[in-house]
């Protein structure tokens, strides 16, 4: 998809703030620094749109993209930053739950996860959570230019083995650095979107 609008409709703490235009979503979740808001930038050609809201002591947000008024991308706080306080972390909790088990124009969701190392057990615990709601999921390893060809084929297989990965989802490698990836990310998120 060739993406010339892209707009925030919103910034959510809660379901009653979710857009109720009925288009189909996909969320995209990660722990804090894994890429997540350069592969989105990357995907929608746009140098700074997304950005995160992993800071202690800011508010964490869902943000809400529409892209070509049929579209939305859902960019979900990052998970797995140390300094988070529990009260934060119940929060964060909370609210992806209510987003997951309340959301009915979600699709899929794209689960990222860094490359270079094997899953952390909080990206292990995410997953089992998108698959304990039957969330359809790709997973997108990233900086993945940092990871040489000849190591390509024991990258996957760890990222595969630590998750656990069903055999109805996908794991695309992926660079923000030099594209790769992204043509086989937009047909997967073509495909789940149905657009
Ligand atoms: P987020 O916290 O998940 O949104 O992560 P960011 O997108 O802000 O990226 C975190 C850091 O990793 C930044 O310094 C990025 O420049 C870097 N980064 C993100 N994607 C890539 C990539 O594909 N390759 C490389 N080499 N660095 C990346």
């Amino acid at each position: 998809m060739k993406v010339n609008n892209v707009e925030l409709t919103i910034s959510a703490v809660s379901a009653k703030q979710y857009p109720d235009t009925g288009f189909p979503e996909i969320a995209f979740v990660g722990r804090s620094n894994v890429g997540k808001s350069s592969l989105i930038n990357k995907l929608i050609d746009r140098k700074a749109m997304a950005r995160t809201s992993s800071v202690p002591g800011k508010t964490q947000t869902l943000n809400f993209y529409l892209l070509e008024d049929m579209l939305y991308f859902v960019d979900v706080p990052g998970y797995g930053f140390a300094k988070v306080s529990k009260a934060d972390r119940a929060k964060f909790a909370a609210m992806i739950e209510e987003y997951l088990t309340t959301r009915g124009q979600l699709r899929g969701a794209v689960q990222l996860v860094d490359a270079r190392h094997a899953p952390s057990a909080d990206d292990v615990s995410m997953y089992q959570y998108l698959k304990y709601y039957h969330v359809k999921t790709l997973v997108v390893g990233t900086k993945v230019d940092k990871t040489s060809r000849a190591k390509r084929a024991s990258v996957i297989k760890t990222i595969k083995q630590t998750l656990d990965l069903n055999q109805t989802d996908e794991l695309i490698l992926f660079s923000a650095e030099t594209g790769e990836g992204k043509a086989q990310v937009w047909k997967w998120l073509e495909q789940t979107a149905g657009i």
